[in-house]
């Protein structure tokens, strides 16, 4: 059949089923694309095409333009707080409050007793210090941003001793030394890979040593013939020699999760008690609030560091802020914690409501791969962000085989809201931990959409 040759922008303009693009992408974009389109086609010397052929491929590029390209995902991972999907999601009223903020004026820096300027911070330092037992309490954009303040602040051209135990990376562009020379500090290593001892500490102190600093092993553990300095320790030895210690503890929790049968994780509560003077940590790691980097600790310094002009360029905007004070104040109700903060539940969840919520996804993938194998499988989850960076928690999954998993996967990927899994011992496995009940209707309804 012989096509039509290629119309003119204004006679497509003109054709009543450009309507439904103008409509729903509006004039600028949908004429720029249909422009696009005819170009593209002159160049490849494609002269001749219906009408209709171009307003398609005009239809798919828009759609693909106004498509949002951050979606929400099930996170079927296996790691809870996953830094590549978001880290942890928030209570609902928290995202309520960001977006209540963010819609309005706010009195984000007005005081609302006396009608004077205020401080942005001091809608969340009182219950920062009240959480922790800080005589202040300060926050940035992330505890990166948080780690890299603190030294600018209380370390700028001078030496900071760290045990070459704790020379992290944490994933992206996170690396302890990297940001100690950005932040304008001098790194002094002390110890070994696997052994520091007070002395080697002692030994490091000099006239040009501005703090000591202990940072939080994430993501990795040492274990075997080793040793490190506790805070306490390490706060004795700084206190002695006139010097600060900070501490980065990463992640953070504001309570001891033993309390609901996790292991342990460091809180800034027993930091400060063992003396540290400065602690950072993250907002949106076991904390279960958002991204935000937390710095608490004693009066002197945080004044010194508020009073940093980088400060300014490392500030919170207001939605995150009311989101912090939301999750914030759930902790002053610990008995209600778990109900009320989702990435705590998530961690909590036990592991008999994960295989029923395995048990029935599973029937319901069965029937969307009849030819697979598809079985309830045992698994382990990891809480991740660097907190206990072993799996721990015993969890299900759903285990889909029967090969060509990674055209699976990317099926997965290319439903409404994606389905992230991993790939491993040549099947895929969705661990249910973080498919909760309320989310099993949705996560069943798209899967006859999959391709
Ligand atoms: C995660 C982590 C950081 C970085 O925190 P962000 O909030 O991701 O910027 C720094 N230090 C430690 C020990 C961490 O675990």
């Amino acid at each position: 059949m012989m096509a039509s040759p290629l119309p003119s922008l204004d006679s497509l303009l003109r054709t009543p089923s450009v309507a439904v693009l103008l409509a729903r992408f509006g004039r600028a974009a949908t004429t720029e694309t249909l422009r696009h389109v005819l170009a593209d086609r002159r160049a490849g010397q494609r002269f001749h095409a219906p009408d209709e052929e171009i307003l398609d491929q005009a239809a798919d590029i828009l759609a693909a333009l106004f498509e949002r390209s951050q979606k929400p995902v099930f996170n079927l991972t296996g790691t809870v707080l996953h830094t590549n999907l978001g880290r942890s999601p928030m209570p609902r009223e928290a995202a309520e409050a960001a977006a209540e903020a963010m819609r309005s004026a706010t009195s984000l820096e007005f005081d609302l007793g006396t009608g004077k300027r205020g401080e942005r911070d001091n809608h969340i330092a009182p219950l920062l210090c009240r959480l922790t037992g800080a005589e202040a309490a300060t926050v940035v954009n992330n505890n990166a941003a948080a780690v890299m303040l603190v030294l600018n602040t209380l370390a700028l051209g001078k030496r900071v001793p760290v045990s070459r135990g704790e020379l992290i990376e944490i994933g992206g562009a996170f690396r302890v030394p990297d940001i100690m020379s950005r932040a304008g500090a001098i790194l002094h290593e002390v110890g070994t890979t696997n052994r520091t001892h007070p002395r080697d500490y002692v030994q490091a102190i000099g006239p040009e040593t501005a703090a000591l600093m202990r940072v939080h092993q994430a993501n990795y553990a040492i274990t075997g013939f080793t040793a490190s300095v506790p805070t306490d320790t390490l706060a004795r030895i700084a206190h002695d020699a006139n010097l600060l210690l900070i501490e980065d503890l990463g992640s953070g929790s504001l309570i001891d999760l033993a309390r609901w049968g996790l292991p342990h994780e460091p809180t800034p509560t027993e930091a400060l008690a063992a003396g540290a003077d400065v602690v950072t940590f993250s907002g949106d790691k076991l904390l279960g609030g958002p991204q935000a980097g937390l710095i608490v600790g004693n009066k002197a310094a945080i004044a010194q560091i508020n009073a940093n002009p980088l400060k300014r360029a490392l500030r919170l905007d207001k939605g995150r802020l009311a989101a912090l004070e939301v999750v914030l104040r759930l902790y002053l109700d610990p008995d209600r914690l778990v109900e009320k903060l989702p990435a705590l539940r998530l961690l909590t969840r036990v592991e008999a409501d994960i295989v029923a919520t395995a048990e029935r996804m599973a029937a319901v993938i069965k029937r969307a791969w009849p030819n697979r194998p598809v079985s309830v499988e045992f698994c382990r989850s990891q809480i991740g962000s660097g907190a206990m960076p072993v799996d721990l928690l015993p969890s299900a999954a759903v285990a889909i085989g029967g090969g060509a998993l990674e055209s699976l996967a990317a099926a997965l990927r290319a439903l409404p809201r994606p389905v992230i899994g991993r790939i491993a011992q040549d099947r895929m496995w969705l661990d249910c931990r973080c498919l909760e009940p309320a989310e099993e209707a949705a996560f069943e309804a798209q899967l006859p959409q999959l391709v």
